[in-house]
């Protein structure tokens, strides 16, 4: 299995109870009311058996869209794309609420 749209951007998601997750994916919708984050994969059958697929391409049966985590959106305070990786598990991303680093 290899992504198709390249290395997946960083993202961080502020919970509720003020803990950070920190994820990669290409990108996420919002599905049933929860966050649903997904990569675009090149992957063979066998691989998209042991995968969630949540989306086909219907020119190219390889390339499909795969569930990388899903959470409900009444447990998160925020979401955004990382531009720094995490420090002892809190965001310093600039600028941004509840960030430690400020700008
Ligand atoms: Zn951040």
């Amino acid at each position: 299995m290899e992504f198709v749209a390249g290395p997946p951007a960083r993202w961080h998601l502020t919970l509720k109870d003020g803990t950070l997750l920190e994820l990669w994916a290409d990108g996420y919708g919002i599905v049933n009311g929860a966050y649903e984050f997904s990569a675009l994969v090149r992957a063979t059958e066998e691989e998209q058996g042991q995968a969630h697929v949540l989306a086909r391409t219907p020119s190219d049966s390889h390339r499909v869209m795969v569930a990388v985590a899903r959470l409900a959106t009444g447990s998160v305070q925020d979401v955004h794309t990382a531009s720094r990786p995490s420090h002892d598990g809190a965001c310093v991303c600039p600028g941004l609420p509840g960030s430690s680093a400020g700008e």
